[in-house]
């Protein structure tokens, strides 16, 4: 099995990427002391490829990363690439929830999650996935359960619950970064073996 170096910092979505894709790859985890990559790129791609960089330089493994943005819009496609900023630089996942359900106060709900899974490998080949779940922003925050704005994001392909009110196992079946995974280890089976 191929050893990848999981570039993600955060441990709710260190535990997703496990989940997703510990049968396909022998996933190691990120280096402890590596200072968190800073997202400065315009573009999803952009910021998954600057972390799977720095963790591919500093463990000298494949490295496989993913950015995540959510699309409303009432919001023009806001927040989009600054998902996790939404609230300000150093914003907490509360504080951007209670900005989102402020903003859309009397607004349409519709928006999705897209998220770019990106392994990068030694040589610097490129393996890019996109997952894309469209759904609506709740009119108030439902279940304990996940992370980010999974307590305010109701999946239009599921029966109405939020993510954060759902199994880790169901959220997997409809959620961005499920797809976006299950896509990326579709092109790495299909990739021709050197
Ligand atoms: P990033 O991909 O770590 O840059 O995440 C961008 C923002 O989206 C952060 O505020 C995350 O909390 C949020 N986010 C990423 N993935 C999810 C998810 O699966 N559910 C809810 N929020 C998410």
């Amino acid at each position: 099995m191929l050893r990848v170096a999981c570039a993600s910092a955060n441990p709710h979505k260190v535990a997703e990427i496990f989940d997703l894709m510990g049968g396909v790859v022998e996933l190691i985890a990120r280096p402890s002391g590596l200072i968190e990559t800073q997202e400065t790129e315009s573009t999803l791609v952009g910021n998954a490829r600057l972390k799977a960089i720095a963790v591919c330089r500093a463990t000298g493994l494949p490295a496989l990363a993913d950015d995540t943005g959510l699309e409303v819009d009432a919001l023009n496609g806001a927040p989009g690439v600054m998902t996790a900023r939404f609230a300000g630089v150093d914003a907490t996942d509360a504080e951007n929830r209670l900005k989102m359900l402020s903003e859309l106060a009397n607004k349409p709900r519709s928006a999705r999650f897209r998220t770019i899974a990106l392994l990068l490998f030694t040589d610097g080949r490129e393996i890019i996935a996109q997952g894309v779940c469209e759904g609506s922003i709740a009119t108030s925050q439902r279940g304990e359960r996940g992370f980010g704005y999974d307590a305010i994001f109701v999946p239009s392909l599921g029966d109405g619950r939020t993510f954060a009110e759902m199994s880790i196992e169901e959220k997997h079946l409809l959620s961005h970064r499920g797809l976006a995974f299950r896509a990326l280890a579709k092109s790495l089976e299909d990739l021709p073996t050197a």
